[in-house]
């Protein structure tokens, strides 16, 4: 089962992961964070979830892979 964590204290929201991959990230309006809006990733997500947790400026994303 993988997942991928948003750190609170770092998202900035600005979305640059929303546009990587926007099946698995949102900032929905007013939110000072980015939501995972699904828990557990497929096999497809992963590609573009390791592009965002590369492309995170805030390094706010980690993969939790168990
Ligand atoms: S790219 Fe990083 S800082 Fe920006 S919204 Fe996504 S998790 Fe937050």
């Amino acid at each position: 089962m993988t997942s991928v964590t948003v750190d609170p204290g770092r998202c900035t929201a600005y979305g640059i992961c929303v546009g990587i991959h926007p099946e698995v990230f949102a900032v929905p309006p007013g939110s000072p964070l980015t939501v995972v809006t699904r828990d557990v990733l497929t096999e497809d997500d992963l590609e573009d979830v390791r592009e965002a947790v590369r492309a995170c400026p805030a390094q706010a994303l980690r993969l939790v892979e168990g």
